[in-house]
């Protein structure tokens, strides 16, 4: 029964049977091929072998049972459509094999073109094709080469070695220079080629061809850039890749032929238009590839008039249908145009937020669905800083602008080198005539991307805006030289390690270093450009799409500041209140030298003295922190680390003691200080005496802080403000700890608030997993609850956080342990459970209890959903992340459904 079930699984889908939705099935690609299919668009016929039938043979090494008759029908019912035999020495049907995933991953997986050519029937297309001797045998050279690349591991350079041979035997660059003669002589190069590296001829078989390409496209999917790719976009590695199989149309058959790529809006900047790129008399590869230059996609109207309004037709039909910018891969074959691909269009960070807001204005979509469509990652990007230009920098070159955002580095031209110097801590920028898929690892280290050559299209230009990593392509001026390790433009010499700066915006480059200007979007959100007015359609598509969010989200945004100027700026960029001020950086600078004296203090007095100077000095600093949050709830906690981080480390005061000893100073005071810091010491301070434990240790120090809290409050609650101080405790583990320092809080609270009436909460962080786990118990003598997620991770995990990052973290990725660092994304299996057991229990013993968290997860787009769900009243975050959880908290409820998940 089982093995009759294997024989019937279905592993090929005609074109004719698929839709958009099956990608996790079809792949991207696949499941598009058959929605233009159904929606009468000219697809060339072909059939997809579904991700299953990958999976199966990843995990085997063989095709899965009944796979092989599948496709023989399929190949069938392909023939007799086109009338056609794959192989027919008189007029062979050719395929294309191409990958395609459910996510795409350009140039990351194989494609083998030409399919179905061999001796025999290579003559037959010579006469198929009018006599174009020369095309067939391009055709038939192009086979050979990727087929023993891809499938064979024939090193590609022996290939193009040949081709140059040939060319400069013919003292010629360009491939259109060779004729038929020269492409049949090739073929017989590239045949030798094939035989050295494999010990075999050159397959003659087509169907042969045929299993051999669609089992290397399975076998791509663990090709290491592809691994590295998948690691470096999250990719799940288990999808497996979907491969279609698909009639060869050529662009290469003349100047009535060519290849292109469009959209139906511009993916940079979301302007409403026609935008892509044409060539003519190639095929699809060269244009990806950036190998030739191309023309602008409205050229093709004055080259074929009726091939461009069918297009223009199309893409048209497919932003309607798709309710969203497309790109599309089109062959033009003889004046008839094939539509070879679309799919929903990657597109800049800019154009994600104007394109949202033009579906809304154009009615496709409403705004719940425009703010589905952008993300926190994306306005992040936005609010990254641009050039600051003047006349003193002049743009050496122009290219592309195919990237957003500035950068400047140190010019390198390997990608090895680029991931040297960046290991380095050097800023780089990747420069490259073109880049490849093996270029990869450089890309991702490296600042920056720049190309002489290529478009928008190019692979440079995809792979970095798939990033948000700022690229500029197609700089021609530039003349790369990568064995010398320069370029020159414009006369200029720039060599390795030389600093250059480039402009994804404007494709602009400039030698040295250019200082930046913040962002528009930023420059919006301190309210310096009022969305209302300026004619700006970014600025505008944000605000619109913010105050959706605003209008949607459940979850409160509030800000970590520990300063006024903090406060402020959060509180421009929509902080709805203050939910961690760390209070130990007010105790560094010119005040290190109070507790100093409060460490150092041999009695109860000198102990007080100390407190009593350091007074305040706090409640200084709060009164300017709850002006600036007036009205609006401020949560301090009382002091955290272990206090011995404020003195000076062991071996510089050991060499000081020495050193003036030596001199015969007076060493008295570093002496009390080095005995304090050896007595002090601990072998794991994060486990040390920290937190609630040092309120509990050292008399006074919390009574301190908060008499200086509530002090503030009541100043300002005199002067006319509405102070809303909440005080937290850190790193309770139990009740009774909790219960300690409440009792004495309250007696101050009681005193000072006697003068004049403001309320305080008392509360705790939630951030040692016991607390978690008596969350019951701890919520009987506590306001709120703050979930202190980095130290929850730290202590659920057992992982330092200040060491293992960099220690062995890319073992874990590697291995697939986790797919993102739990300290940057919250861990929602292990650490989310305590935060859920927390909560429920929390609320359990005291319903209304507060909830938020002030970990570094709580701007973390991801995050924001997992506390979402939880139900959590707010987050808190950076200043600069306030806008990224504003609208990830709105996106949160969109994503359920509407759904308030309390
Ligand atoms: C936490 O542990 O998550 C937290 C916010 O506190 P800190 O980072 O200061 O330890
Ligand atoms: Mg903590």
């Amino acid at each position: 029964m089982a093995a009759q079930e294997t024989v019937d699984h279905k592993y090929v889908y005609d074109f004719s049977e698929g839709n958009k939705d099956l990608k996790d099935l079809l792949g991207g690609k696949g499941a598009n091929l058959a929605e233009m299919t159904n929606l009468g668009l000219p697809v060339p016929p072909g059939f997809t072998i579904t991700t299953e039938a990958c999976q199966a043979y990843l995990a085997t090494g063989r095709e899965p049972d009944g796979l092989a008759g599948q496709i023989e029908a399929h190949l069938e019912s392909l023939e007799r459509a086109m009338g056609k035999r794959l192989g027919d020495p008189q007029d062979p049907l050719l395929v294309s094999v191409r990958s395609g995933a459910k996510f795409s991953m350009p140039g990351m997986m194989e494609t083998v073109l030409n399919v179905g050519l061999n001796d025999q029937s290579v003559v037959g297309l010579c006469a198929q094709a009018g006599q174009n001797d020369r095309f067939a045998w391009d055709s038939y050279r192009r086979l050979i080469q990727m087929f023993g690349k891809t499938v064979c591991e024939v090193p590609g350079e022996e290939f193009e070695h040949a081709l140059d041979e040939i060319k400069n035997a013919k003292g010629t660059h360009n491939d259109l220079d060779l004729d038929a003669d020269d492409l049949r002589g090739l073929v017989d190069a590239y045949k030798k080629i094939f035989l050295k590296h494999t010990g075999r001829e050159f397959p003659q078989q087509p169907r042969e061809q045929l299993d051999l390409a669609i089992r290397a496209v399975f076998e791509s999917w663990n090709a290491e850039r592809a691994v590295l790719y998948r690691r470096q976009e999250r990719i799940p590695a288990d999808l497996g890749t979907a491969v279609n199989v698909v009639t060869m149309v050529f662009g290469n058959l003349g100047p009535d032929s060519g290849t292109g790529v469009a959209f139906t809006r511009d993916p940079a900047s979301g302007a409403q238009g026609i935008y892509g790129d044409y060539l003519a008399n190639a095929q699809g590869e060269d244009v990806v590839a950036g190998i030739r230059n191309t023309v602008p996609l409205n050229e093709l109207e004055r080259l074929d008039k009726k091939s461009y309004d069918e297009l223009l037709g199309y893409m048209a039909r497919l932003e309607e249908h798709y309710k969203d910018l497309c790109d599309i891969e089109f062959t033009i074959e003889r004046g008839k145009l094939w539509m070879l691909q679309t799919r929903v269009g990657k597109r800049t960070a800019a154009a994600a937020f104007v394109i949202a807001g033009q579906l809304v204005d154009e009615g496709l979509i409403d705004l719940d669905e425009a703010l589905h469509r952008v993300n926190g990652a994306q306005l992040a990007q936005l609010m990254f800083p641009r050039f600051q230009l003047d006349h003193e920098f002049e743009a050496v070159a122009k290219g592309i602008g195919a990237s957003p955002g500035a950068a400047s580095g140190k010019v390198v031209f390997t990608s090895a080198r680029a991931v040297e110097l960046a290991a380095e801590g050097e800023s780089v920028i990747l420069v490259r005539r073109e880049t490849n898929p093996d270029d990869l690892n450089g890309m991702i280290a490296a600042k920056g991307i720049l190309t002489s050559r290529g478009g928008k299209t190019s692979h440079a230009a995809v792979v970095a805006r798939g990033m948000g990593k700022t690229c500029v392509s197609g700089a021609d001026e530039i003349e790369v030289n990568v064995p010398a390790k320069r370029f020159v433009v414009a006369g200029q010499t720039v060599n390795e390690g030389d600093v250059v700066s480039i402009d994804g915006t404007t494709g602009k480059v400039y030698l040295g270093e250019v200082p930046v200007m913040p962002s528009e979007v930023v420059q919006y959100f301190e309210g310096s450009l009022d969305a209302e007015h300026v004619d700006n359609a970014l600025v505008r598509a944000v605000h619109r799409i913010m105050t959706h969010a605003d209008g949607r989200r459940r979850l409160a945004v509030r800000t970590n500041a520990d300063t006024g100027a903090d406060a402020a700026r959060a509180r421009r960029f929509g902080a709805e209140g203050i939910g961690l001020c760390r209070t130990e950086h007010m105790f560094l600078g010119d005040r290190r030298e109070l507790v100093e004296r409060l460490i150092l203090a041999r009695d109860a007095d000198e102990r007080e003295t100390a407190l009593e100077a350091l007074l305040p000095l706090q409640r200084a600093d709060f009164v300017e922190i709850f002006r600036e949050m007036d009205g609006l709830p401020v949560t301090v906690r009382l002091i955290d680390p272990p206090l011995h981080e404020f003195l000076p480390p062991l071996e510089q005061l050991a060499v000081n003691v020495a050193v003036a000893q030596e001199r015969g100073e007076d060493v008295a005071k570093e002496e009390a200080l080095l005995a304090a810091v050896r007595r002090m010491h601990e072998e794991n301070p994060m486990l040390g005496l920290r937190g609630v434990r040092l309120g509990l240790v050292i008399p006074g120090l919390f009574a301190m802080q908060v008499r200086a809290i509530v002090e503030a409050a009541v100043e300002c609650a005199q002067r006319g403000g509405d102070p809303k101080p909440e005080i937290m405790v850190p790193l309770v583990g139990a009740v009774q700890e909790l219960e300690t320092v409440r009792a004495e809080a309250e007696k101050i609270i009681e005193e000072v608030t006697r003068e004049k009436a403001v309320e305080v909460l008392i509360g705790t962080m939630i951030e040692v997993p016991r607390a978690a786990l008596t969350a019951g118990q701890i919520a009987e003598a506590a306001e709120f609850f703050s979930f202190g997620t980095n130290d929850l991770t730290q202590m659920g995990w057992g992982f330092s956080r200040d060491d293992v990052e960099g220690a062995f973290f890319w073992r874990y990725l590697e291995l697939g342990i986790f797919g993102i660092s739990p300290f940057e994304s919250i861990d929602r299996d292990g650490v989310g459970r305590l935060v859920r057991i927390a909560s429920e229990e929390g609320r359990a013993a005291r319903p209304g209890l507060k909830l938020g968290v002030c970990g570094e997860h709580g701007g973390d787009p991801d995050s924001v959903h997992f506390f979402h769900e939880v139900g959590l009243d707010y987050v808190s975050c950076s200043p600069f992340r306030v806008p990224v959880a504003r609208l990830e908290a709105g996106r949160a409820v969109v994503e359920t459904g509407g759904s308030d998940s309390r």
